[in-house]
């Protein structure tokens, strides 16, 4: 199993989280609760294997665009 330590910023309320990130499933999604503002912050993953990066998209669910 392969972490990785990772910084995302909320995009409601810009509050910054560390994460863990597994990313030995290859690209994912998932939800994770921002702590201070209670929303879900949707998370993209995307493994770049050429790189081995990790690439990390944030997205509000609600309609408002940011
Ligand atoms: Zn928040």
């Amino acid at each position: 199993m392969n972490t990785k330590p990772a910084r995302v910023t909320c995009p409601h309320c810009g509050h910054s989280m560390h994460l863990s990130i597994d990313f030995s499933n290859g690209d994912q999604d998932y939800f994770e609760e921002c702590p201070n503002c209670a929303n879900d912050v949707h998370l993209h993953m995307h493994i770049d294997d050429v790189h081995k990066k990790l690439d990390v998209s944030i997205s509000a669910d609600d309609e408002q665009l940011y």
